[in-house]
């Protein structure tokens, strides 16, 4: 961190600002006198540093940062990829390309049964399903709750698939925890942080959806909260972000997943159905997503895509499944994956 101070800036405040620092910080201030002004280079864990007392000094003009804020999931802290495991045997982050597939909401025993086995004969290895749903309106369906989590469970005897399931509310921890796999935060709850804090401090995964008016950076400090916990098995999902395109009911930001790639070390997947909103667009945009270097997909799959109770329109009938399974398996061999 640089800390670029006023011109008249005298020595003796400069002396105060760094003893400050490194008594409340832990930091090593090295100054650089200039002609006319002073720059303050900070050296150590600048993460606590509190930038906004640092702006109310009449004498500090700007603050830069020169490393960024989140640290664990810092590819610089481990060069290597993390490949998190879901359930028994499935590896996130590994040269196999993870499809997770099923409803937007769970809604009775046989529905969510059958996507699970036809989403499994056509190479699904995660099945996710919504128990708790949160919508944009208090009267549209919001999920069929501890009964959608049973159903789930059901469907996993039924086929032995891990589940992916979103949680809305710290205090459910103790009933998903031995009912799913894998534990979904959505994007209106990525920056729930004590949402966060509490999935932190168990050992499930959780696959961290991005918020659709979140930076990237906002994004990984929401991982960081999950592993600063102690929680280090996490997946980012970027699942379309908001822009002035109303044509989509999101824009895809498929440079995320290069960005991300580069950055972090955490697994990276994307979620065509939420960003295109629309049943035909989800093929092309999964197409795009693995040849960015996805390590993953999530893609809504329906029985009855017409009468479903959230996201009919762009949930995947069983044969659209296949004709996109099959239509990313080029692109997954192109990229030295398979699918
Ligand atoms: C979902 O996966 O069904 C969902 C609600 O997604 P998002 O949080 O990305 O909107
Ligand atoms: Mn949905």
């Amino acid at each position: 961190m640089i800390i670029v101070m006023k011109n008249g800036a005298s020595k003796e405040h400069i002396d105060h600002l760094s003893g400050w620092l490194t008594e409340r910080f832990g930091v090593h201030v090295n100054p650089l006198y200039g002609t006319g002004t002073t720059v303050l280079a900070l050296i150590g864990d600048t993460a606590s540093v509190d930038k906004d007392a640092l702006l109310r000094d009449e004498y500090v003009e700007r603050i830069t940062k020169v490393q960024e804020p989140f640290k664990l999931a810092n590819r610089k802290m481990h060069p290597q990829d993390s490949v998190i495991q879901i359930g028994q045997d499935v590896f996130v982050g590994d040269r196999k390309i993870v499809v997770m597939a099923g409803p937007c909401s769970v809604e009775s025993r046989e529905q969510i049964t059958d996507i699970a086995k036809h989403a499994q004969s056509q190479g699904a290895t995660v099945l996710r399903g919504g128990a708790w749903k949160p919508r944009s309106s208090p009267y549209s369906f919001q999920g069929l709750k501890a009964e959608g989590l049973e159903l789930l469970h059901h469907a996993h005897q039924e086929t032995g698939l891990p589940i992916v399931t979103e949680i809305t509310n710290p205090a459910h921890i103790e009933l998903f925890l031995d009912k799913c796999d894998c534990f979904q935060v959505g994007a209106r709850n990525m920056q729930n942080f004590e949402l966060l804090k509490e999935l932190g401090r168990i050992n499930k995964p959780v696959l961290l959806k991005r918020g659709f008016a979140n930076t990237i950076e906002e994004f990984l400090m929401s991982a960081e909260y999950l592993m600063a916990g102690g929680n280090e098995n996490v997946i980012l999902c970027e699942r379309g972000i908001r822009t002035y395109e109303t044509y989509t009911r999101n824009t895809l930001d498929i440079s995320a997943v290069p960005v991300l790639k580069r950055i972090s070390h955490l697994p990276v997947i994307v979620d065509p159905s939420h960003a295109g909103g629309i049943y035909w667009m989800v093929a092309p945009l999964a197409r795009a997503a693995i040849a960015a270097g996805a390590d993953g997909l999530m893609i809504e799959v329906h029985n009855d895509p017409a009468h479903a109770l959230s996201d009919g329109a762009q949930s995947l009938t069983y044969e659209s499944f296949e004709e996109t399974m099959a239509s990313l398996r080029g692109i997954a061999n192109a990229m030295g994956r398979e699918i």
